[in-house]
C-alpha cells in the first residue's frame, strides 16, 4: 500500500533536479510519514517555471577539535528496511562488520523477530570504530522493540513495549477519473479511501454519482511507535463535495462506547438504506460499462438499476431485513429478495452465487454480503440488477428520502460539539488552503 509506495519512491534513483515541479509528487508521498501535512492531490493547471538551481561553495573555518582515538569512536546509524532485505543485507548497509554479531542475530532464539523484517521500518545500531556491533534496536512485527546489546559475556536480547503516539494526518484531493486515482495521487492510503467511501455510502453512490471535479478532504489517525510508523487508524472527519452538494461527517464516541459518524449538526450519517448494493473496492471503483449506464428515462420500463461490475464482485444488502426468497427465478437467474421494515423490499438478480449459509427466513444486517455478481438469467453480460419495492410497487430508490439512524441526543449535544469542533476546523482549514480550488 502506501507504505510500499513510500519505499519504492525512496528507492528510485534521484534524478537531476530539472525543476521544482518534478519533485512535487515524491514530496507528497513521503511527507505524511513525518507528521501533519496537507497534501494536495490535484495540481494547478499551470506548470510552474523551472527553478534555476545555484550552487554556492564556501570555505568555512572549523574550530580545531582533537580527534578521538579509534576505541572511543562510536557510530550511530539507522537504515530503512527494503523489500527483499535480510539481516545480513541491512547490517552491510549499516556498515556493521562483525561476524560474531551476525552469527548471534541469525541463530539466537531471543532475536527471532528479526527474521520477519517489515519493509519501511528502521533498524538502528551503534557500532564501534572497527565496525563491531555494540547495540541494535528494531520495532518487530508484534509491535515490541527488540534491543540487542553486546556485553562482557557476549550478546543478549530483550524486548519492551515502545512509546506509542497518535498522529493526525490530513489531506485533500479532487476526482478526475476515480476515487482511488484521486486518493493515490494525494498519498491517502487505501484503507482510508475505503473508509471515506463507507462513511458517505448512505448519501453517495460511489459507483454512479461521482463526477469529475468532485472534491474531498479527510482527517485521519496514524499510529507511530518510537517514531516508527506502524499503521493507519480511523477517519476522524471528512468532507465530500459531490456534484455541488457538500457532505460532512465527523466521528464521535459517546461515554457508553457507542460510536459512529454524524453530520456537524448531530444527524446520523448512517441511513436505513445504503445507496449502492455493490461493494466498493479498487476493482469496482473505476469500472464503467456503457451498456449498463443508468438511463433514468427508461426507469419506468426497466423497473431496476443495473450495475456493471466484474463477475464475483460482492453484492451487499442495502438495509437490515430478512431473506424472503433465495434461488432461481426465470429471467432474474439467481436472485435474492430481502424484506425490510415498513413495507420495503429489495431484489438482487443475475447473481453467480449466494453467500454460504444464506437461506430463506434468515436475518441480514445492512452491508452483509448476499452473493456475487454474475450473468445468470436473461442477460447479455455480467451485472447486478437491483430493484426497490415499496408495498409491492417498483420505486426508484434515488427518489426516496430514507429514514436516518438515531441522531445525537440533546443531552449529548454539548460534549459532541466540544469534541468534534477541532476536527471540523481542520476541514475548514483544508478547504481554505486547498490549492486545487482555483475557482
Ligand atoms: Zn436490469
Amino acid at each position: 500500500m502506501s507504505l510500499n509506495k513510500y519505499k519504492i519512491l525512496a528507492q528510485k534513483p534521484v534524478p537531476e533536479p530539472r525543476s521544482l515541479w518534478y519533485h512535487w509528487p515524491v514530496a507528497i508521498a513521503v511527507l505524511p510519514f513525518f507528521g501533519v501535512v496537507a497534501a494536495f492531490g490535484i495540481a494547478p493547471d499551470t506548470v510552474p517555471e523551472p527553478v534555476e538551481l545555484q550552487h554556492v561553495v564556501e570555505d568555512i573555518a572549523l574550530p580545531a577539535v582533537p580527534a578521538p582515538s579509534p576505541e572511543e569512536t562510536r557510530y550511530w546509524r539507522e537504515e530503512r528496511i527494503q523489500r527483499g532485505d535480510t539481516v545480513a543485507s541491512v547490517l552491510a548497509r549499516l556498515n556493521v562488520n562483525d561476524a560474531d554479531a551476525l552469527a548471534y542475530l541469525l541463530q539466537a532464539k531471543d532475536v527471532r523477530s528479526l527474521y520477519q523484517l517489515i519493509p519501511g521500518r528502521t533498524i538502528r545500531v551503534v557500532t564501534a570504530g572497527d565496525g563491531s556491533l555494540e547495540s541494535l534496536s528494531y520495532l518487530n512485527s508484534d509491535g515490541r522493540r527488540l534491543h540487542v546489546t553486546s556485553g562482557a559475556s557476549g550478546f543478549s536480547a530483550s524486548e519492551e513495549l515502545p512509546q506509542t503516539e497518535q498522529w493526525v494526518m490530513q489531506s485533500s484531493g479532487q476526482i478526475e477519473t476515480s476515487l482511488f486515482a484521486a486518493t493515490d495521487s494525494s498519498g491517502i492510503p487505501e484503507m482510508v479511501a475505503l473508509q471515506l467511501a463507507e462513511i458517505f455510502s448512505s448519501d453517495i453512490d460511489f459507483h454512479r454519482d461521482l463526477r469529475r471535479g468532485d472534491r474531498f478532504s479527510v482527517v485521519y489517525e496514524a499510529l507511530a511507535a518510537d517514531g516508527d510508523f506502524v499503521g493507519f487508524g480511523r477517519v476522524l472527519s471528512a468532507e465530500f463535495v459531490n456534484q455541488g452538494h457538500i457532505f460532512r461527517a465527523v466521528f464521535f464516541r459517546d461515554d457508553q462506547g457507542r460510536n459512529g459518524y454524524y453530520t456537524p449538526d448531530g444527524r446520523n450519517m448512517r441511513k436505513a438504506f445504503l445507496r449502492s448494493p455493490i461493494e466498493f473496492s479498487r476493482v469496482t471503483s473505476g469500472f464503467t460499462n456503457s451498456r449498463f449506464h443508468p438511463v433514468l428515462k427508461t426507469w419506468r420500463a426497466h423497473k431496476g438499476i443495473d450495475y456493471g461490475a466484474p463477475v464475483g464482485t460482492r453484492v451487499r444488502v442495502t438495509a437490515d431485513g430478512y431473506v424472503k426468497f433465495i434461488g432461481r427465478k426465470g429471467g432474474y437467474g439467481n436472485v435474492a429478495i430481502v424484506r425490510h421494515p415498513n413495507g420495503y423490499e429489495t431484489l438482487y438478480a443475475h447473481l453467480s452465487g449466494f453467500s454460504q449459509g444464506l437461506r430463506q427466513g434468515r436475518r441480514v444486517a445492512q452491508g452483509e454480503i448476499l452473493g456475487f455478481v454474475g450473468s445468470t438469467g436473461l442477460v447479455t453480460g455480467p451485472h447486478l440488477h437491483y430493484e426497490f419495492h415499496v408495498n409491492g410497487i417498483h420505486q426508484n430508490p434515488m427518489r426516496l428520502a430514507m429514514p436516518p439512524g438515531p441522531p445525537i441526543t440533546a443531552q449529548l449535544r454539548p460534549i459532541f460539539d466540544e469534541t468534534t469542533q477541532p476536527l471540523l476546523s481542520r476541514l475548514d482549514m483544508l478547504r481554505n488552503t486547498d490549492l486545487a480550488r482555483l475557482d
